[in-house]
């Protein structure tokens, strides 16, 4: 086999500080993590909650393997479906007033099934452009038209809407951004697929657990679940877990069963994934203090950036992007938290666009006052340093 083409884009990769690879170091217990004996605070795990860690996950966990192994052994149309799959969906189902919902073995997976399954040649998929890769792969890989809004402009996205020339519209988009940590224009969305009968799919990846009254996401806190059409959500961030669902009509999940072949054709998250999903449900009803915690340790993070004039472009939320500009600074500020004993890597293209890296922090509700107030101090001073050269 001849690697020199790999080789050679790797190479440019190196060059241009783009170059990516994998430390071997765990998210830790909590909100720290040890590396060769070194204590580091994790400011980069999307373990909002701190959930991944619980004693009443690990323990549903536990009972989860004792009771059905771990592996399931073929599709869910096979016989990898089990009650815990099916009562989970319910679960949900009835949590944010949907009629049914399918549990997928990742918020990728779903949103590449859910994309390519529901739409046809002729329709719209609108995206906002900083959707996540999985949506915008999910719509490339359709048979639709993909056409991306720039990011929360709802002027251009009703300028796509207005063409009327597709046989049916989906608009798509995160409802907290991954990497900006700002928030989508929802309700606006809603009278824009209300005024051009579109879809509205909403991915509730980083907010369902953390936002809403009863933790359901940002649809929830707005009032506005039974105008979003479709509902992704993932359990891999506030749930502490792996896997994610899709909610809507029954017609809807029905036809992902029946036509979705990244549904049809892998094998079945294991049930333990469910169970350990339905004690973190348990935990986000019974403890919401968590979910204020989380909120709060936002607040004071963002009241610490604006007291040290640090650009954290529009985020309003507990993902906070320090933004820095090329991939050589965010490199820099990454390595200098690093020695300082923080976790929270750089952010570059591609992932976000060029000239826009930036070290993004994600909060948890197990963070203390102290790291933040730490982390924003030395942030502060880097970036000034930085400034210099
Ligand atoms: N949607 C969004 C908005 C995400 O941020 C992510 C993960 N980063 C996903 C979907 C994919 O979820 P998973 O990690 O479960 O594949």
């Amino acid at each position: 086999m001849n690697v020199e083409k790999y080789k050679s884009e790797l190479d440019q990769l190196k060059w241009r500080g783009l170059f990516r690879e994998m430390s071997v170091l765990g998210t830790g217990l909590d909100r720290q993590v040890e590396v060769n004996g070194d204590k580091k605070l994790v400011f980069c795990s999307n373990n909002y909650l701190g959930l991944a860690q619980h004693p009443k996950i690990i323990e549903a966990a536990t009972k989860g393997l004792e009771r059905w192994g771990y592996g399931s052994g073929g599709s869910r149309l096979i016989c990898g479906n089990t009650e815990a799959h099916e009562h989970l969906q319910g679960r949900l189902a009835r949590k944010l007033g949907k009629e049914a919902c399918l549990i997928f073995p990742s918020g990728y997976i779903a949103n590449n099934v859910l994309l390519k399954t529901l739409t046809q040649k002729g329709d719209l998929i609108a995206v906002d452009k900083l959707s996540h890769a999985s949506i915008i792969d999910g719509g490339r890989a359709s048979d639709g038209i993909l056409r991306a809004w720039p990011h929360r402009q709802t002027d251009r996205l009703r300028r796509l809407l207005r063409q009327r020339r597709y046989r049916h519209s989906f608009i798509v988009t995160d409802s907290l951004f991954s990497m900006d940590g700002d928030k989508a224009p929802l309700q606006e969305l809603v009278e824009l697929k209300q005024q051009y009968e579109a879809t509205l799919i909403l991915d509730e990846a980083h907010a369902f657990g953390c936002l809403g009254p009863n933790g359901m996401g940002l649809a929830e806190e707005l009032e506005l679940l039974d105008e979003v059409d479709i509902i992704v959500a993932t359990f891999s961030k506030a749930l502490g877990g792996a896997g994610a669902f899709v909610a809507g009509k029954k017609e809807v999940i029905d036809f992902l069963i029946n036509r979705g072949r990244g549904f049809i054709y892998t094998t079945a998250i294991p049930a333990v994934n469910c169970l350990a999903a339905e004690a973190a449900l348990d935990v986000i009803e019974k403890d919401p203090r968590r979910r204020d915690r989380l909120l709060k340790n936002a607040e004071y993070t963002h009241k610490c950036c604006a007291e040290r004039n640090l650009n954290v472009g529009q985020s309003d939320s507990y993902i906070v992007p320090f933004m820095v500009g090329s991939s050589e600074k965010a490199v820099l500020l990454a390595n200098t938290l690093w020695e300082h004993g923080y976790m929270a890597p750089a952010i570059r293209p591609p992932t976000v666009p060029p000239g826009s890296s930036r070290i993004r922090i994600s909060l948890m509700s197990e963070h203390k006052r102290d790291d933040i107030y730490k982390l924003c101090q030395l942030v502060s001073k880097a970036v000034k340093v930085m400034g210099q050269y």
